[in-house]
């Protein structure tokens, strides 16, 4: 069949034709549709069987852009690296990716699990909840995912093999600008808080800034590591108090493996900054911007354990292979060479991450976090800091995982310098 965009009628037609959701449509078809996608790229319907009171998702790629309307062409070839990825996600992290229940290369879609149990994070960020698991959970999400990807643990062809598969160069070429390149410069898509605009402008000409921007670019454009998610902010991921479930895959390609680090670490430095409006009593501010960015540590604790123990226990890549550490210390000269690899991704995720920072407050699209924020005056206060920030992780040394949150925490006026 070929491609149509679906409504919220003709898609009940087409989810009662598939042979795959008969458990869900059952014998007396009574299903409702509603289009709820709050997306920039895509349309997202939920399809509820009105008898059984279960409901799916499915989620179609338009042929456009869908925050810039028809004139902003793009392929829908992006929905095939969304369910290449969480096909693969479903191998590997199962219990935090929603099932993929049905996919269709021809129509653009896919139809996953409906997770009506759980809510986009950033909202919950911007009120002020608490996760009891999220550090081991995407800890565990972005190192397995990673790993099992790299080349520590693939052979060489089918690493190369996969790099072909997963080659996106239409959404690489999105964030290539306007995570990179256009927010630093004059762009007519560029907005900002027109109190930030000095701050702004100085920024377009640091050079000390635009050459570590410039390296953060070259690493997202060369680096093939490992297969990203590629979008991994608090909008893509989907919790309650138990449960985590990763979302929306579409940018997928291999790439630095500090790059998801480094967005997933800007995003709730982003949150915690916000918070200067979202919590007006100083004490609870405190104590939840200090939840927040403590959990940049955690995760990345869980991250470095988890990458390590797979790769001991997995070394089975063309990369090193066991052999070639069978000398006397070559045990020890193995530690030493995964240590210094996962160093390199946190020096990679702190410059990945300031860009992340900077254009959420200069480019095309900023964040909840910050636009919820009325009052110009108050969100300049996050803004500032939040430069304050991006300028320590994109031009200082970053040693571990607590001096990552400790340049928000002195940023904010939580701790004294130095001090974690
Ligand atoms: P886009 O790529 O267009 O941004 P998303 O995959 O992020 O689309 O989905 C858009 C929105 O739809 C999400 O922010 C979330 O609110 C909702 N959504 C997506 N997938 C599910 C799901 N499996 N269950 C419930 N809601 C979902
Ligand atoms: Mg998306």
């Amino acid at each position: 069949m070929s491609y149509r965009a679906l409504d919220d009628m003709s898609v009940l037609t087409y989810v009662q034709k598939v042979e795959a959701l008969a458990p869900f449509c059952g014998a007396d078809a009574d299903l409702s549709a509603k289009e709820i996608g709050d997306g920039n790229l895509n349309q997202v319907f939920i399809i509820t069987n009105r008898i059984s009171g279960k409901s799916v998702v499915l989620k179609q790629a338009l042929p456009y852009l869908r925050v810039a309307g028809d004139s902003w062409p793009l392929t829908r070839e992006r929905m095939r690296f969304e369910v290449g990825a969480l096909l693969f996600y479903g191998d590997v992290v199962a219990d935090l990716v929603p099932r993929v229940l049905h996919h269709d290369e021809a129509m653009s879609l896919i139809v996953i699990e409906f997770l009506g149990d759980l809510e986009v994070m950033r909202k919950l960020v911007i009120k002020g909840q608490r996760f009891e698991h999220f550090a081991e959970q995407i800890g565990r999400f972005m190192a397995s995912t990673h790993f099992y990807t790299t080349d520590a643990y693939l052979s060489s062809s089918e690493k190369k093999a996969r790099l072909k598969t997963f080659s996106n160069p239409q959404l690489c070429k999105l964030q290539e600008d306007f995570v990179f390149t256009n927010p630093f410069m004059d762009s007519p898509e560029n907005s900002c808080n027109p109190l930030l605009a000095s701050d702004v402008a100085a920024l377009r000409q640091d050079v000390d800034l635009k050459l570590a921007i410039a390296k953060a670019k070259a690493e997202y454009m060369t680096h093939a590591q490992a297969l990203l998610h590629g979008d991994l902010h608090t909008g893509s991921i989907m919790v309650n108090r138990e449960e985590l479930k990763v979302i929306d895959p579409e940018f997928a390609f291999f790439g630095p493996q500090g790059y998801d680090v480094g967005t997933l670490f800007a995003n709730l430095v982003l949150g915690a900054l916000s918070h200067v409006h979202h919590t007006t009593d100083p004490e609870r501010r405190a104590s939840y911007q200090h939840y927040l960015l403590d959990l940049i540590p955690s995760i990345w604790r869980v991250y470095t354990h988890t990458f390590d123990r797979l790769w001991q226990e997995h070394n089975e890549g063309d990369l090193t292979p066991t052999a070639f550490w069978d000398f006397g210390g070559g045990k020890e000269a193995f530690a030493v060479y995964r240590r210094a690899y996962l160093n390199r991704v946190l020096q990679s995720a702190a410059r990945l991450g300031g860009c992340e920072l900077l254009r959420r407050l200069m480019g095309i699209v900023s964040v909840a976090d910050l636009t919820q924020i009325d009052d110009k005056g108050v969100r300049v206060v996050a803004e500032q800091q939040a430069i304050q920030v991006a300028r320590i992780w994109l031009t200082e040394t970053i040693t571990d995982g607590a001096s990552l949150a400790g340049a928000a925490k002195y940023t904010v006026g939580l701790t004294k310098k130095g001090t974690a």
